[in-house]
C-alpha cells in the first residue's frame, strides 16, 4: 500500500521544522525548486498539435518554458521527472464534484451511518479522503457544488495550506424548493426570490466561490439569485432537467447549466439548443453517472472493489461501502436508469452537433462514482460519441478552467501560467482511456505523485 498523501501532510504540519528534510511536498514548495518534465509528448490545451518529446520547466508555483527538449535547457539542480513513453497536459478539472460523498451506493444509509460514527468519520475526514483520491486521479481544480457551508470552506482552507487534494470552488449548501433526502445543512430551502436572494447574498458574504441553485426553482428565483451573485461577482450553476427549467435558467443569466440532458429526457428543441450555443455558456451534461456507469459496473462489477479502497477508507467505512454494493441492480439511485440509456447516446450528440461549449463534471460521490475514475469515464463517452480526443481533453483542462472558474492561469501549459501538470501512461489521442493512468501529478508547482525516485524514497 503506498503511503498516503494526506498522512504525509498531517505529520509534515505536526513536524513542521523537519518537512524540509522529510517529505517532497514540503520540500519542494519550500524551496522554490526549478522541476523538469522531461521526454513526453505534450498537449498544450490549445488548439494546437501535440509537441512530441517535450520539456516543461517549472520554476516556484508558475511554468517557466515549453518546448522540445532539445530546445529547452534545464538549469543545474533541477528536479528531473522522466516522463517518456508518457503525456503530459494540463491538471484535470471537474466542474461537478461532492467531497462529502465517497460513492456509497444509497444516500439516507450514509448518512445515517455518518451521524452514528462522527467520532471516528467527522465530515472533515470523509472530505480529506475524497480530496486525496482526486489529486492522486490527476484533478488539480473542480469545483464542490453542495456541501455544508462551514465544512467546505474549511477544506479549501486545508488544500490552500497545502495538504494535498484539488484547487476548489464551493458553492455551500444549494438553494432549492424541493428538498433531497440530504440532510438540511445541505440546502436552503427558498420560500420567496427575495428570500432566495438573501440566501445568495450571505452565502457570498461567508466567502463561497459559486451559488449552486438546485431544483423547483420558479423563473422569478433564477432571477434573483442570479442578480445577487453578480452583485457580488460570482457565477451561478444551475441544476436542471427540464426543457422549461433550463429555459427559465438560461433567460435568467445563470452561467453554467449542470446536467442538462441526463435525466432520461428526449433532447432539447432546437431553439434552446440554438440559443445555448450561441450564448457561448457552458453546460456541463454530467452524462456517465447513471446511463453508462449502470451498464459499466454490471459488465464488470469487478471495479466496485478496488483494494486502494480499503487504505484510503479505512474500517468501518470500507466494508459499510461494500455492503451498500450488495445487490447493486435494486439501488434506487439506478431505477430510472433504461430511460436515461434510451436517450442517452441523443442526449450526447445534441451537445456535441449543436456545438454548445461543453465543460466536463461528473456528480462524483454519487453512488459508485468514484472519485478515482469519474472524470476520465465522463470524457471517454463523449469521445465514443464523436467527440475529437484533444477537443475532450481541452474541454476537461481550458475550457473548465476559463470558462467555467473564470480563472486564465490555468488549463494550458504555457510560460507564466500556474503549474498544474500531470502526465499520464500512452497516448490520450489514441486510446483516451490512458487519461485513468496517471503517473504525475504537479499542482501549484509541487508533486505530489510520481517524483523521481531518490526524492520519493527520502
Ligand atoms: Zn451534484
Amino acid at each position: 500500500m503506498r503511503v498516503s498523501l494526506r498522512n504525509l501532510w498531517r505529520s509534515a504540519a505536526v513536524l513542521s521544522v523537519l518537512t524540509v528534510a522529510t517529505t517532497g511536498v514540503f520540500a519542494q514548495a519550500a524551496a522554490q525548486k526549478t522541476i523538469a518534465l522531461v521526454g513526453g509528448m505534450l498537449i498544450t490545451g490549445r488548439e494546437e498539435l501535440p509537441i512530441n518529446h517535450a520539456t516543461v520547466l517549472i520554476q516556484g508555483n508558475r511554468i517557466l518554458a515549453v518546448g522540445p527538449m532539445d530546445q529547452v535547457k534545464i538549469p543545474a539542480g533541477a528536479t528531473v521527472i522522466d516522463t517518456h513513453t508518457q503525456t503530459m497536459l494540463p491538471g484535470l478539472i471537474d466542474t461537478h464534484v461532492h467531497m462529502v460523498l465517497i460513492g456509497h451506493g444509497d444516500y439516507p444509509t450514509y448518512f445515517k451511518w455518518l451521524d452514528n460514527h462522527q467520532k471516528d468519520y467527522p465530515l472533515s475526514r470523509i472530505m480529506d479522503i475524497s480530496a486525496e483520491q482526486l489529486i492522486d486521479a490527476g484533478v488539480t481544480s473542480a469545483v464542490d457544488l453542495g456541501s455544508p457551508l462551514q465544512d467546505i470552506l474549511d477544506l479549501r482552507t486545508r488544500i490552500n495550506k497545502g495538504m494535498p487534494g484539488p484547487r476548489l470552488q464551493v458553492s455551500g449548501p444549494w438553494l432549492t424548493r424541493h428538498v433531497a433526502i440530504f440532510p438540511d445543512n445541505y440546502q436552503h430551502n427558498v420560500t420567496s426570490p427575495q428570500d432566495a436572494a438573501d440566501y445568495v447574498t450571505m452565502l457570498a458574504n461567508a466567502g463561497v466561490d459559486v451559488i449552486k441553485a438546485h431544483s423547483g426553482l420558479t423563473r422569478d428565483d433564477y432571477f434573483a439569485i442570479v442578480k445577487a451573485a453578480h452583485a457580488k461577482n460570482i457565477k451561478v450553476h444551475a441544476h436542471i432537467y427540464e426543457e422549461e427549467s433550463v429555459r427559465n435558467a438560461f433567460d435568467a443569466g445563470v452561467d453554467v447549466m449542470q446536467h442538462v440532458g441526463s435525466a432520461g429526457l428526449p433532447p432539447y428543441s432546437p431553439a434552446l439548443l440554438n440559443d445555448l450555443a450561441r450564448s457561448g455558456r457552458p453546460v456541463v451534461p454530467t452524462v456517465y453517472h447513471r446511463a453508462w456507469l449502470y451498464p459499466d459496473t454490471i459488465q464488470f462489477p469487478e471495479r466496485l472493489d478496488d483494494p486502494q479502497f480499503k487504505g484510503e477508507l479505512g474500517e468501518p467505512l470500507y466494508t459499510e461501502m461494500m455492503n451498500s454494493f450488495k445487490n447493486f441492480p435494486s439501488l434506487s439511485y439506478f431505477q430510472r436508469v433504461d430511460r436515461e440509456e434510451f436517450f442517452g447516446d441523443k442526449s450526447i450528440r445534441q451537445w456535441i452537433d449543436s456545438g454548445t461549449v461543453v465543460g466536463m463534471g461528473t456528480d462524483n460521490g454519487t453512488p459508485a462514482n468514484f472519485h478515482k475514475d469519474a472524470l476520465w469515464r465522463e470524457i471517454k463517452v463523449f469521445v465514443d460519441h464523436g467527440m475529437p480526443p484533444m477537443r475532450a481533453i481541452i474541454d476537461a483542462t481550458r475550457v473548465n478552467a476559463r470558462n467555467i472558474m473564470g480563472n486564465r492561469d490555468l488549463g494550458t501549459i504555457e510560460p507564466g501560467k500556474l503549474a498544474d501538470i500531470i502526465a499520464v501512461d500512452g497516448n490520450p489521442l489514441y486510446d483516451i482511456a490512458a487519461l485513468g493512468n496517471v503517473k504525475v501529478v504537479v499542482k501549484d508547482g509541487v508533486i505530489y505523485k510520481g517524483g523521481p525516485k531518490a526524492e520519493k524514497n527520502k
